[in-house]
């Protein structure tokens, strides 16, 4: 017997026209790279969409056409966002911060028609247009007169969408269309492509506007750090619009002087971003002696928060860190760590090491850890096991290719982790970065979470180094703040008491800097070459 509800698809232009109509004088504030601040209302963002849709339409983009961006998060670009969705194109982010190379292999392989681009990234494009041949315009976002004069076949935003009435209405769509691709980083290999729904984006910003989730309010003032052009933005400009909460988008100045005059300017009480941005970000607050007059929590993911800076903003600052874990293929919201009732009446430590960990999963989303054999971990913390996991917003296939990255079902993470009886999953290693010692592993993120609470310590990565007896011992490459005096004995003393004794590391390494990913993910995989041979004392 099937039921008699009404079968409306779940297109994501309606979370924009939602807004248009029941936020319409809610602001979207953007700092320009002209330089000043631009306001308008969600209900100016819908009609400029449309007007950029009648624009794309007109110059032949058709349903399912993949549209790029190369773009900081600005007013134009949530109105690209939506602009190519909402008729059925395919929005294409595309991280400015990957290799050249790479950005030319991701445009071919999306087969982008045009590619919408801020005038920052010119000298890039002028290097990339030739090298993509069936991208037929790239187009500036900006107005003609800031159009810096570059060798490819050019177009002017403002003067496409000024040229359009904004006289459109959004048609229904399959909610099965894609909408969004995003590729991943590619740490290894090419980098793959996600091809999101209408469904599964709607689906994902109904998960992440929960209140245990992100919890999108009419009364918020949100600021994605996370770019637009790194899985949209961890779904922020879908979530935001759908509650009717204000956006502030901060462009390309990410330091943390500019994010906190901002995020005082204009009364924020949510962001969200990786831990890198946040240790600019409170550098600069604790040099100014100063406090934060609104933000109230800040979502922090993509690679783990430290304890020590999860303590920093909740006992010096009063803001509520939210712990959160997911990835590209899903969408990426998969943890987020809050605390039921009873779990926040217990002590503050057994409170405080939940907090640390990545948290339950949002309804929809199942995961489930297993071994080598493919057999179910039990849920007791102390087992570690390849995550799976599956949903509606998890992919099935990557795109432009036929074979199935499944396993019975599940998408394998490539994430080793613990999940404990409280549901709380904890990411112990990307499955390539555990260290096995006499064939028991040692979680790398766990060691440097440890180094990185020591106070001379900057920044710290832990990778397996070959040793004749173990196999692999952990050895750990380290960035000190400056000045600091901090020697090898003092920093593995400092791990006594704190872990097994057999997980300290057997050495350290004093650098200058660390690899990082596009992303700022530490670059493990480069990290192991140079630290392969290293000779264990
Ligand atoms: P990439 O393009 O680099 O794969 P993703 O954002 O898709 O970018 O990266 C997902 C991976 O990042 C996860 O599989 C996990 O290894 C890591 N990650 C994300 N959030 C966390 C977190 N809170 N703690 C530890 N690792 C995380």
């Amino acid at each position: 017997l099937l039921g008699q509800m009404m079968d409306v698809p779940l297109n994501v232009s309606t979370l924009l026209a939602h807004a248009a109509r029941y936020a319409a004088s809610t602001e979207i504030v953007s700092r320009r790279l002209e330089g000043d601040i631009h306001r308008y209302t969600y209900r100016d963002c819908e009609r400029r969409a449309k007007q950029l849709a009648q624009a794309l339409l007109r110059l032949g983009v058709e349903q399912g056409d993949r549209i790029g961006t190369l773009a900081w998060n600005g007013y134009r670009h949530l109105e690209a966002y939506y602009g190519t969705t909402g008729f059925g194109a395919v929005c294409h982010t595309i991280n400015p911060r990957l290799f050249p190379e790479q950005i030319v292999y991701i445009i071919n392989h999306a087969d982008d028609r045009y590619v919408l681009f801020d005038t920052t990234f010119a000298p890039l494009v002028a290097t990339l247009a030739p090298r993509c041949p069936n991208v037929k315009g790239w187009i500036a976002l900006a107005a003609d007169a800031d159009i810096p004069a570059i060798d490819a076949p050019l177009l002017g935003y403002e003067t496409l969408v000024g040229a359009q009435d904004g006289d459109y209405d959004w048609p229904v769509l399959d909610e099965r269309l894609a909408s969004y691709l995003c590729y991943t980083s590619g740490t290894t290999g090419h980098p793959k492509g996600a091809l999101y729904s209408h469904r599964s984006v709607y689906l994902h910003a109904m998960g992440a506007a929960l209140p245990d989730a992100m919890g999108f309010s009419a009364h918020d003032s949100v600021l994605p750090v996370v770019p637009m052009f790194h899985v949209n933005a961890w779904g922020i400009p879908h979530g935001a619009p759908l509650a009717g909460s204000k956006l502030v988008l901060p462009g390309k100045d990410l330091d943390g002087k500019s994010l906190f005059e901002l995020m005082e300017a204009e009364r924020v009480t949510f962001s969200a971003g990786v831990p890198t941005v946040w240790m600019s970000l409170l550098a600069h607050v604790k040099s100014l002696g100063a406090r934060f007059s609104s933000l109230e929590r800040t979502i922090i993911g993509g690679s783990c928060c430290p304890p020590s800076m999860l303590e920093a903003f909740e006992d010096e600052y009063g803001v509520r860190v939210i712990h959160a874990w997911g990835m590209t293929e899903m969408s990426p919201l998969g943890t987020l760590a809050r605390l039921n009732w009873e779990q926040s009446q217990r002590p503050v430590e057994e409170r405080r090491r939940l907090l640390q960990k990545q948290g339950t999963v949002i309804c929809g989303i199942d995961m489930k850890i297993v071994g080598q054999d493919g057999r179910e971990l039990p849920r007791d913390g102390v087992a570690f096991g390849d995550l799976h996991v599956r949903g509606p917003w998890v992919i099935d296939r990557y795109f432009s290719s036929d074979e199935s990255p499944l396993v019975d079902g599940w998408f394998p993470t490539g994430d080793v982790a613990t999940i404990d009886p409280d549901g709380f999953l904890q990411i112990t290693d990307r499955s390539k970065d555990v260290i096995k010692s006499g064939g028991e592993w040692i979680s790398s993120t766990e060691l440097e979470n440890v180094a990185v609470s020591h106070p001379e310590v900057a920044e710290a990565a832990c990778v397996a180094c070959h040793h004749p007896k173990w196999d692999e011992r952990p050895l750990l490459v380290v960035v000190k703040r400056p000045g600091a005096t901090l020697t090898r004995e003092a920093l593995l003393a400092f791990y006594e008491g704190k872990v097994a004794k057999w997980w300290i590391p057997d050495d350290v390494v004093f650098v200058d800097e660390l690899p990082h990913t596009a992303t700022g993910k530490l670059l493990k995989l480069k990290l192991r070459e140079m630290f392969r041979d290293h000779v264990l004392p």
